[in-house]
């Protein structure tokens, strides 16, 4: 081990002994202090002379640091600001990403965090996490059990870049979307920095533009696929099990053909999530529930349509779904309730080579006979928003401007409070701008938005637009799970996520609030969260921590990690 984090009784940290010398600790963004390390450490570990004289506290370097961030031009500088503190001093980025949570955010994570992607192998400046390549396979055993020996890993999140937000394949810039996502998990619910791994699966990319440029960083060939994919992702499952019992693992941002089929087959085995199939539906759910209780409707007075039936899409319907069924709705019920609409139009049940996932979605053919539409073969959404009476609208296609005026204002006809999530990232491809969507309905609809954008002034009153953030759901999960060193992720533990975000919407006091809490409110949702889940996950049986199910807050607290300086001492 590289240090040792040594703990008091309650889990807070009371020191971080290490046998390094001066350059490996000041190399060291977990150890790195900068210009805040004490006199008494500068004389232990030999660091006068190598640092300015003057002693500073956290409070100065914060001040220094906001005046540079500010100095950038663009989120794009900003970004790459921010990564070079977070790999030069841990800590210190972090107090200062809680500090000022609602800049920081759109800048490590969506939407600039795309444009970081983008941009990884022209800015690339120093390594950061774990590549494993295909081509080198025969060495992953060994580079994880290193990290392994290095510190103690409780959480891992992986990528294979094949299909980063609404942008597609980026290959091996994937692992900025990784890093992005961690920050976010370390800053609004205090995973700890010093036990996570971001990991680039790199099986070579097939955007064409990545393997011309000869900056490119990853493997320059098409992507692996079939029995070679499986075999590889089977391989590292098993060394990250073996290195790092009790680990948590996220996947993040893998192509629609193996995001499914990766968490069916691994979600009994280890405790593991998979953000976009997951963490979208559960925020997206709560959006659902808030609404219906709001409204004071009945789920049975609800009929959902999901344009873009793909990883996303799918996912978040499962889990509304699962919420009507809650209800006390029969599956059959909740079924004659939902319709899915992809590149062909409405997914009908006679459609050639419907995937697995959609399938359950499909409307009978002899049921949409009777509709009044121009085409059988390709019925359109607005055909759909009319003839089965819509209430509530989500987007997850990338197809930009998808929910135009007709679409809106027909929804605005079915129901009173019509609910309407373009969810698609980034803004360019987003489904509906919210200002139309506020200004078709008369602000009467009930949205949530893929990515932030501004308020919007409409008749003398000012909206704020609701972000469908993750960032309300995963940080929290994955401190619940980790804190009871789940064993695996239940579909209850999910829902207690669900409810305890719902309980937090505004629009529960006035139905001209935001759906959402502000996002600076993640960091006490993420609590909120995580002791529900933990809770959970003991009333289930599946903490591998004995403990009592009023034991979750407790545990939560000891497991979560605040960003201070605590003294660092020799041994
Ligand atoms: P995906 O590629 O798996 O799914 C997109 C689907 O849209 C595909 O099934 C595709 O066939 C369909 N589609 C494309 N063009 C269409 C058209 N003209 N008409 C109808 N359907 C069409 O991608 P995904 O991972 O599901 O992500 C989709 C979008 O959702 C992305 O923009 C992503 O950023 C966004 N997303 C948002 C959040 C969030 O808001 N928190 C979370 C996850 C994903």
């Amino acid at each position: 081990m590289l240090f040792t984090i040594v703990k008091d009784k309650s889990g807070k940290v009371t020191k971080i002994k290490t046998k390094l010398d001066a350059t490996s600790i000041l190399d060291n963004p977990i150890l790195n202090k900068g210009s805040a390390f004490t006199q008494k450490e500068r004389d232990t570990f030999s660091l006068n002379g190598k640092l300015p004289v003057q002693v500073e506290n956290m409070s100065l370097q914060l001040m220094r640091v906001y005046r540079q961030f500010k100095e950038k031009e663009n989120n794009i500088q900003r970004n790459v600001f921010l990564n070079t503190l977070h790999d030069g001093n841990t800590t210190l980025f972090y107090k200062f990403a809680s500090e000022h949570i609602d800049e920081v955010l759109p800048v490590v994570y969506t939407p600039t965090v795309g444009d970081a992607v983008e941009a990884y192998s022209a800015e690339f400046r120093r390594p950061a996490g774990v590549y494993l390549s295909y081509d080198q396979q025969k060495d992953m055993d060994k580079i994880l059990a290193s990290h392994a020996k290095e510190k103690q890993i409780d959480f891992v999140i992986v990528t294979d870049g094949e299909a980063v937000l609404g942008i597609g394949d980026w290959g091996v810039g994937g692992m900025d979307i990784s890093i992005g996502k961690l920050m976010v998990y370390i800053i609004c619910a205090g995973i700890n920095p010093a036990n996570v791994l971001p990991v680039q699966l790199d099986v070579g990319t097939n955007n064409e533009k990545l393997l011309n440029d000869p900056l490119y960083l990853g493997s320059k060939h098409p992507r692996v696929t079939g029995k070679n994919y499986d075999d590889f992702i089977k391989s590292f499952v098993t060394s990250v099990k073996k290195h790092f019992p009790n680990v948590y693992l996220h996947w993040e941002d893998f192509g629609r053909s193996h995001a499914r089929s990766i968490l069916e087959r691994y979600r009994n085995d280890l405790c593991t999530f998979n953000d976009d199939m997951q963490g979208t539906g559960i925020v997206a759910t709560a959006n659902v529930i808030s609404a219906i209780e709001a409204t004071k409707t009945k789920y049975k007075d609800h009929v959902v349509v999901m344009f873009g039936a793909g990883t996303a899409g799918c996912g978040i319907m499962d889990q509304i779904f699962d919420a009507f069924v809650a209800s006390g709705m029969s599956k059959s019920e909740a079924k004659k309730r939902f319709y899915i609409i992809d590149r062909f139009g409405l997914v009908v049940d006679d459609m050639k080579d419907l995937p697995d996932f959609q399938k359950p979605y499909a409307r009978k053919r002899s049921e949409v006979k009777k509709w009044d539409v121009a085409n059988q073969d390709d019925i359109s959404l607005l055909e759909v928003v009319k003839n089965a009476k819509a209430t509530i609208l989500i987007g997850c296609s990338t197809v930009k401007g998808a929910f135009n005026k007709a679409i809106v204002t027909q929804m605005a006809k079915n129901i009173a409070r019509p609910v309407i999530m373009p969810l698609s990232n980034p803004n360019s491809r987003c489904e509906a701008d919210p200002k139309d969507l506020i200004e078709w309905t008369d602000a009467k609809a009930i949205i949530a938005a893929g990515s932030p954008f501004p308020e919007v002034h409409y008749k003398g009153k000012v909206y704020e637009v609701s972000q469908g953030n993750n960032a309300f759901i995963f940080p929290g999960l994955g401190l619940g799970a980790i804190a009871v060193k789940a064993t695996k992720m239940s579909d209850s533990m999910i829902r207690a996520a669900c409810h305890t975000l719902s309980a937090f919407s505004p629009l529960r006091k006035s139905l001209d609030n935001p759906v959402l809490p502000p996002i600076h409110d993640a960091v006490t949702i993420s609590t909120a969260v995580a002791i529900a889940v933990a809770k959970e996950a003991i009333k289930e049986g599946l903490s591998s921590v004995k403990a009592k199910e009023s034991d979750a807050e407790a545990l939560v607290k000891k497991a979560q990690w605040r960003p201070e300086y605590v003294p660092l001492t020799k041994g």
